[in-house]
């Protein structure tokens, strides 16, 4: 995106020295303050079959009973025979920070027999939080938006030890460019070490292969070594392998710990030997959630609303306009046969006309070679009255006529008698 602001070349930036203390370093501070004061709104989806931990997760993940213990149901329960959406919110607070947590549910995702457009309401449902979004921004008053869009999807991916599934790589596809992909493998106590890392090497070839673009961890050029460590860390734990339980247990050496118990041992949520369970709170809430959040409103939602205004026909740049927007472009092309049809039917005129032109000189010619004519054989007939009248004259007046005259009469008067 190109910034409106004209960019200062670096040379023209003179680095001054304070002469004392100023204040401004006490920014952060109030951006701080004002932040806390205000609170914070995050939405995550998750996504995933049932029963393969997904409300067990969202409770471990916050410390909280978020989800209430699920009923299963009876086998007689009529069951819903399309993906649901439920979203369930909640206001928590950590040291003073209130964060207001919305979970977004897909209940049915991948449940049934044919699950070819599971990922479809999914996607009209972030689509909607997008329009919702952008309908509040167009009001007169926008001072209080409210900011109900999807800033992380968790996908459950079901601990098989393959590689993905259709259903699988359909969603992350169909998902990847409105959402911050955060791919999961569910349940990771159900396979060995040496599982998880195939299983994980699989799953990167295959998101590799279709080009899904998965959520990663900003690095930023001027940040420390530490930070960027760390961002290296979580991002090589991708997919990320969780074990999740909302029960504590006792462990053999007497520690108490969130985890479940096995007969042959526990297995430790917030163990990073057991699981991937601490790097992906990181990821999610711990250093990356503003992240989520930041490239949410910046990229995916920014395209998403670019698409949508361009279709709605509101042109911002003309050539990328026509580029995008195949309305445009047979209007465009429409204008250009229009165009073309009236050059040539200009030309025909033309040549019409210069026929016409030609047609009517020859016949104003041709007149005129009548007229000349006519005007000939006018005069001829005239001299020849004339003449006659002379002669007639002549006659009346008794002169006699020329011999050459009177002999013509005179032959003729016999032949008459
Ligand atoms: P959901 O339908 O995806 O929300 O799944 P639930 O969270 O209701 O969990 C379904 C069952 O799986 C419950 O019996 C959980 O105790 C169990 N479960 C949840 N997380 C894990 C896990 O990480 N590992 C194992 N082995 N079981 C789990």
């Amino acid at each position: 995106q190109p910034s409106l602001v004209p960019q200062q070349p670096a040379s023209n930036i003179i680095r001054k020295k304070l002469m004392g203390y100023v204040g401004f370093a006490n920014l952060p501070n109030q951006v701080h303050r004002k932040s806390v004061r205000k609170g914070f709104q995050f939405t995550a989806m998750v996504v995933g079959e049932s029963g393969l931990g997904k409300s067990t997760l969202v409770n471990t993940l916050f410390n909280t009973t978020l989800y209430p213990p699920k009923e299963p149901l009876p086998p007689s329960a009529e069951r819903p025979k399309t993906v649901a959406i439920e979203s369930i919110g909640a206001d928590i607070e950590e040291n003073g920070v209130r964060l207001h947590l919305t979970v977004v549910d897909t209940p049915g995702f991948g449940d049934f027999v044919n699950n070819d457009d599971s990922w479809k309401p999914i996607v009209e449902n972030i689509e909607s939080r997008f329009d919702s979004y952008l309908e509040q921004e167009n009001r007169v008053n926008r001072t209080k938006v409210l900011d109900n869009r999807v800033h992380a999807c968790l996908y459950f991916i079901q601990p098989t030890g393959h590689s993905l599934k259709q259903i699988d790589i359909e969603f992350m596809r169909r998902l990847h460019t409105k959402v911050n992909l955060i791919p999961i493998i569910a349940k990771a106590d159900t396979l060995t070490d040496e599982e998880v890392a195939d299983f994980k090497q699989r799953i990167l070839a295959d998101i590799a292969h279709h080009n899904i673009h998965i959520f990663q961890a900003p690095t930023y050029d001027n940040e420390d070594e530490e930070t960027l460590a760390e961002a290296e860390e979580i991002a090589s734990k991708i997919p990320f392998a969780v074990v999740g339980s909302d029960r504590i247990v006792d462990t053999p050496d007497g520690r108490q710990v969130r985890g479940r118990a096995y007969p042959w041992g526990v297995v430790e949520v917030d163990n990073e030997d057991h699981c991937d369970f601490v790097k992906l709170r990181q990821m999610l809430v711990r250093t990356y959630m503003e992240e989520l959040r930041e490239y949410t409103n910046d990229v995916l939602y920014e395209n998403w609303r670019t698409e949508k205004l361009l279709s709605m026909g509101v042109a911002q740049d003309s050539s990328v306009f026509k580029e995008i927007n195949p309305a445009a472009r047979l209007q465009e092309e429409r204008i250009l046969h229009e165009a073309k049809l009236a050059k040539m039917e200009a030309e025909m005129k033309m040549v019409f006309q210069q026929k016409v032109q030609e047609k009517e000189s020859k016949l104003k010619q041709s007149e005129e070679e009548l007229y000349a004519r006519h005007k000939e054989m006018k005069d001829a007939l005239e001299k020849q009255r004339s003449e006659l009248e002379d002669k007639k004259r002549r006659i009346e007046t008794g002169r006699p006529l020329t011999p050459e005259k009177a002999s013509t009469g005179r032959k003729k008067g016999f032949l008459r008698t």
